[in-house]
């Protein structure tokens, strides 16, 4: 019978074995998840047997780790803001670097109260939601044009007990009747539009590491115009939403914010 910690040896040589750079940390990761046990648990009972169900379980998620799955797609489980969201195949798993993005709007948002935000290309909803977690008195708005995506900004809303703060609205950036009927009132509506929208040229995509290119989705990560297309549009039509003195925030490739 397998222990955790042979298992955990066994996990780690299929991942490095296949080329992963993270093999260890990959490899703990999913036993962890696998079998709730933390890292102080893990030192303390590494001989501890695990039922081959469990390890069987386990090997399964190792392989296909090794097929290039991103781990946060193989657990459901991705952090941002120190918040838990669920994440699946249809939505940008959500990066550290956009916590710069939400801590900057935190800043804009300070003295305004009751904040109304706009987040353009919500996917998971990450950005929103974590907005209206750290201010209460918020209300917010997420957009995005798959179907599937806004299921899971939905079901974090809930999880995250947000719902009854979030309005989610399927449409091609401003497109959706909601626009001309909720948001753009003749005074505009929102203090802060903050998107992290598609940003990468077509030409960079085949760059990118296989998990992205193979099992993010491409619409999520891809804009025409060199990767401007989403920033030039929500610049143009995005104004018609705000109040006056109203923000707009994006997150940017490294290349791109200067121009
Ligand atoms: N707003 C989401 C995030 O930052 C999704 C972004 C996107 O789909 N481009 O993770």
């Amino acid at each position: 019978m397998q222990t955790l910690e042979s298992l955990l040896k066994k996990g780690t040589t299929i991942l490095k074995d296949n080329g992963l750079e993270e093999a260890g940390l990959d490899a703990w990761l999913l036993l962890e998840f696998k079998t709730g046990k933390n890292r102080a648990y893990y030192f303390a009972h590494g001989d501890e047997p695990v039922s081959d169900e469990t390890a069987a379980e386990y090997l399964t998620l190792i392989d296909r780790r090794a097929g290039h799955i991103p781990v946060q797609q193989l657990t459901h489980q991705a952090f941002f803001m120190g918040y838990e969201f669920y994440v699946n195949e249809n939505v940008l798993i959500p990066r550290q670097d956009t916590e710069t993005l939400v801590e900057e709007a935190l800043k804009h948002l300070g003295d305004v109260e009751k904040p109304e935000i706009l987040d353009m290309c919500t996917g998971s909803g990450c950005i929103l939601l974590s907005l209206l977690l750290e201010r209460q008195d918020a209300c917010g708005t997420g957009v995005d044009v798959s179907p599937e995506a806004l299921e899971v900004a939905k079901k974090n809303a809930s999880i995250l007990k947000v719902e009854n703060r979030a309005d989610f609205v399927e449409s091609d950036l401003f497109s959706a009747p909601y626009f001309c009927e909720k948001g753009g009132k003749d005074s505009g509506k929102y203090d802060i539009l903050i998107s992290n929208p598609p940003y990468i040229p077509d030409y960079e995509y085949e760059t990118l590491m296989t998990e992205v290119k193979e099992h993010e989705p491409k619409t999520a990560l891809v804009a025409e115009d060199n990767g401007y297309f989403f920033y030039k549009k929500i610049i143009d039509e995005g104004k018609n939403y705000l109040v006056s003195g109203g923000v707009v925030l994006f997150e940017a490739g490294y290349n791109q914010a200067q121009n």
